[in-house]
C-alpha cells in the first residue's frame, strides 16, 4: 500500500500546481483508487524515487459559505484519509486567519502533518516564512511548486525512498 499524501490549504496557495508536478510522470494515473473516496483529485506519484498516492483538493479558508462548504468538508476528509498532510501556505502572501483556522484544525489531528510555503522564487524565503512558525506546527519547508524547487527535499523530510 503506497503512502497518500493530502495536501490541504486556502485556496490559491498552489496545491494543484504542486499537485501537477508530483504527478507528471503518471498523468494518466490521476483518477480514484479503490478504497478511497470520490470526488477528491488523486494521482499516483513517482517522483525521485518516492512513490505515493497525492490528493488534490479545493481548498478550505474555515470562513466557507455555500458551496464552499462542501469543498471544505473534502479536505476534511482527504485529511482523514491521509497517512501525511502537506499543508500549503503561500510564502508571499504570510500567515492569514484561514491559515491559522486550518492549523487549529490539524493539531487536533494525530496526523503527520508539514507546513510547506510556497512560492518561495523571488523572495527572502527565510525572512517571509518565519511567521509561519507560529502556526505551531512545527519545520516550515520552502517550496517552489511551479519551479519544482524544493521538492525533493520535502518528500526526503516527509517519506522514507521506496
Ligand atoms: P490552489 O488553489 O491551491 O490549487 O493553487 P493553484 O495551484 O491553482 O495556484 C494558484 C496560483 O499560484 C497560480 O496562479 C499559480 O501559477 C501560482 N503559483 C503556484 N505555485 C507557485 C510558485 O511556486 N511560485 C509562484 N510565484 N506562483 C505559484
Ligand atoms: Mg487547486
Amino acid at each position: 500500500m503506497l503512502p497518500v499524501i493530502a495536501l490541504v490549504g486556502r485556496p490559491n496557495v498552489g496545491k494543484s500546481t504542486l499537485f501537477n508536478r508530483l504527478t507528471r510522470t503518471r498523468d494518466a494515473l490521476v483518477a480514484d483508487f479503490p478504497g478511497l473516496t470520490r470526488d477528491r483529485k488523486y494521482g499516483q506519484a513517482n517522483y525521485d524515487g518516492y512513490e505515493f498516492i497525492v490528493v488534490d483538493t479545493g481548498g478550505i479558508d474555515g470562513t466557507e459559505e455555500g458551496i464552499e462548504i462542501e469543498m471544505a468538508d473534502q479536505s476534511l476528509l482527504a485529511i482523514e484519509e491521509a497517512d501525511i498532510v502537506l499543508f500549503l501556505v503561500d510564502a508571499r502572501v504570510g500567515m492569514t486567519v484561514a491559515d491559522q483556522a486550518i492549523a487549529n484544525h490539524l493539531r487536533k489531528q494525530d496526523k503527520k502533518c508539514f507546513v510547506v510555503a510556497n512560492k518561495t522564487d523571488g523572495i527572502d524565503a527565510d525572512s517571509n516564512c518565519a511567521e509561519f512558525y507560529q502556526l505551531s506546527l512545527g519545520e516550515i519547508h520552502h517550496i517552489a511548486a511551479a519551479h519544482g524547487r524544493g521538492i525533493t527535499l520535502l518528500l526526503e523530510h516527509t517519506l522514507q525512498p521506496v
